[in-house]
C-alpha cells in the first residue's frame, strides 16, 4: 500500500462516482473521489435530475392553481401570482440540501474529497490541483455534458442549454425547444406551465426517440392538447439573435423550403455527449470510441488494467440510476465481491404530466425478436386515476407469446415514474404476465392498472 495513496480513486462525484466511492469505503477500501465542482452530486444533483424536478413540481402546483384545476376540487384561490425568485429559491434549497448530504456521507464513510480537475499523468497516477496521487485502481465517472448544435451558439441568456434553462430570471413569452427528447419536454413543460408559448422542433418524425411507438404517439397528442406546438421532421439550421428576439431558421428534415420562427428564448436540448475533457486519457493509455465513450466490459473494466469506467461516460442510457447501480457494482467487484448490473432492465422516465415510463423492450423491438402478446389497460378504467382526474394514458405489458415472460412494460400515467418500479422488479425476477396478474395490488391505487394490463395479456381485465 505504501506505494499508493489510495486503494481507489473515483474521478467524478455524480451519482455514479459518489455512490461507487461510498460503497468502496463501506467495503473497507481506502477511497478518494475527485470533483471539480463546488458541490458534490455531479450533473444530477446540481444541474440535472433534482433542479429540473424541483421546477417541474413547483410549476405543476402553479398551473393547477392558475388553470382552475384546484377550484374544480373546491379549493378556491384569489390574488394568485407567480413568485419566480421564490421558485428558484426552492430549487436552490433542494440542491443545497442534497449536495451537502453527499458531503456528509463522504465524511461519515471516510471518503476523501479531492477538490479540483483530475488528469492522468500515468496509468496509476493523476494530478489534482497541482498535487499527484497514486492509486491501485481508478474508476472514471466523469459523466456527460451538453451536445452543442452547429449554427446555434449558446449565450445562456436567450439561447440556453439545459443548465441555463433552469435559471431563467423571467418567464419568456415564447420558447423554441430544439429536440423533442426527455430534457426538452421536461423543461419545455416547466416554462409552458408558467406561461410561455412553447414550440418543440424535432428532427425525427416523432418525439421521444427510443420509446415505445404507441407511447410516443399518445404523448404527442397529450402534449399538443396541453398547448405545445410540436413540429416533427423539422431541422434547425441556425438561430440568430435579432433585437430582443431570436430568429430560428428551420427546414423540413428531408430538405425543402426554409422558414423562420421568432422566440424570446431558444433551448438547445439535442442530447448529451460523454465528458472526458482535460482528463488526459492518452497518458493512461485509453482511447475513447468514435462517440467519445469509454468502452468497458461487463465488469466495467477498460482495456487498461486497474482502470474502470461507469455512468454517462460509458455506452448505454444516460440515466442517474444506471450510473448509481454501476457505481455499486464496480465497488463490489473491486472489493472482491460479485457486482452485477442487468442492463436489460433499466427503467426510463419522463417527468412530465402525465409521466411516461418504460422498462425492457418496446413493442417494435419485441416483435422483431419473436411472437408476443400485448395487454393494455387505460388509466380511465382505473378508479383512483379517474377519481383524481388523471385519466390520461395507459399501461401496456408486452409478453413472450410462448413463455408469457414479460419482455417490456410501458406506461403513461400521472405517477408512472413510481409505478414502473414494480415492472422492473417483476422483470428482474423473470416474472410472467400471469405472475403480475395474480399479485394482489392495493386498492385504490394507480398500480392496479399494471395488474389489469397483465390480465389483459390473456384477454381478461375486469374494469374495461
Ligand atoms: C436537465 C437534466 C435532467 C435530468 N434528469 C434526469 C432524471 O430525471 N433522471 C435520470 O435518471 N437522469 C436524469 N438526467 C441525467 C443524469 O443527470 C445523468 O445520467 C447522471 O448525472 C450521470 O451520472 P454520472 O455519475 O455518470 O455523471 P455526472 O452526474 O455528469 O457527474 C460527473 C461529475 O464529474 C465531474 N468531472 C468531470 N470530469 C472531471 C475531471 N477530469 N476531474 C474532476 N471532476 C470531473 C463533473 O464536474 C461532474 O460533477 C438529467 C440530466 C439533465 C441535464
Amino acid at each position: 500500500m505504501a506505494e499508493y495513496d489510495f486503494d481507489l480513486i473515483v474521478i467524478g462525484a455524480g451519482p455514479g462516482g459518489y455512490v461507487a466511492a461510498i460503497r468502496a469505503a463501506q467495503l473497507g477500501l481506502k477511497t478518494a473521489c475527485v470533483d471539480s465542482r463546488e458541490t458534490l452530486g455531479g450533473t444530477c444533483l446540481n444541474v440535472g435530475c433534482i433542479p429540473s424536478k424541483a421546477l417541474l413540481h413547483a410549476s405543476e402546483l402553479y398551473e393547477e392553481a392558475h388553470s382552475g384545476a384546484l377550484a374544480k376540487w373546491g379549493v378556491k384561490t384569489s390574488g394568485l401570482e407567480l413568485d419566480l425568485p421564490a421558485m428558484h429559491g426552492a430549487r436552490l434549497e433542494a440542491i443545497k440540501g442534497l449536495t451537502q448530504g453527499i458531503a456528509f456521507l463522504f465524511k461519515k464513510n471516510k471518503v476523501e474529497w479531492l477538490k479540483g480537475h483530475a488528469r492522468f499523468t500515468a496509468k496509476d497516477a493523476i494530478e489534482v490541483a497541482g498535487k499527484s496521487y497514486k492509486a491501485k485502481n481508478f474508476v472514471i465517472a466523469t459523466g456527460s455534458v451538453v451536445t452543442p448544435l452547429p449554427g446555434v451558439e449558446i449565450d445562456h441568456e436567450r439561447i440556453v442549454d439545459s443548465t441555463s434553462a433552469l435559471e431563467l430570471a423571467k418567464v419568456p413569452g415564447s420558447m423554441v425547444v430544439i429536440g423533442g427528447g426527455v430534457i426538452g419536454l421536461e423543461l419545455g413543460s416547466v416554462w409552458r406551465r408558467l406561461g410561455a408559448k412553447v414550440i418543440v422542433v424535432e428532427y425525427l418524425d416523432q418525439i421521444l426517440p427510443g420509446m415505445d411507438g404507441e407511447v410516443r404517439k399518445e404523448c404527442a397528442k397529450i402534449f399538443k392538447k396541453q398547448g405545445f406546438d410540436i413540429r416533427t421532421s423539422t431541422k434547425v439550421v441556425k438561430a440568430e439573435k435579432k433585437g430582443k428576439a431570436v430568429t430560428v431558421t428551420v427546414e423540413p428534415a428531408q430538405g425543402g423550403a426554409a422558414e423562420t420562427i421568432e422566440a424570446d428564448v431558444v433551448l438547445v436540448s439535442i442530447g448529451r455527449r460523454p465528458n472526458t475533457d482535460g482528463l488526459a486519457l492518452e497518458k493512461a493509455g485509453i482511447q475513447p470510441n468514435k462517440g467519445g465513450q469509454i468502452e468497458v466490459d461487463h465488469a466495467f473494466k477498460t482495456k487498461v488494467a486497474g482502470i474502470y469506467a461507469i455512468g454517462d461516460v460509458t455506452p448505454g442510457p444516460m440515466l442517474a440510476h444506471k450510473a448509481e447501480d454501476e457505481g455499486i457494482a464496480v465497488a463490489e467487484i473491486l472489493a472482491g465481491q460479485v457486482g452485477i448490473v442487468n442492463h436489460e432492465v433499466i427503467p426510463s422516465v419522463v417527468y412530465t404530466m402525465p409521466e411516461i415510463a418504460g422498462v425492457g423492450l418496446t413493442e417494435e423491438e419485441a416483435t422483431e425478436q419473436g411472437e408476443i402478446r400485448v395487454g393494455k389497460f387505460p388509466m380511465l378504467g382505473n378508479s383512483r386515476a379517474k377519481t383524481n382526474r388523471e385519466g390520461e394514458g395507459f399501461v401496456k405489458i408486452i409478453a413472450d407469446a410462448r413463455s408469457d415472460r414479460v419482455l417490456g412494460v410501458w406506461m403513461v400515467a400521472s405517477v408512472a415514474g413510481t409505478m414502473i418500479a414494480e415492472a422492473a422488479l417483476a422483470m428482474e425476477f423473470g416474472a410472467t404476465s400471469e405472475d403480475i396478474a395474480y399479485t394482489c395490488h392495493a386498492h385504490p391505487t394507480h398500480s392496479e392498472a399494471v395488474k389489469e394490463a397483465a390480465m389483459a395479456v390473456t384477454g381478461k381485465p375486469i374494469h374495461i
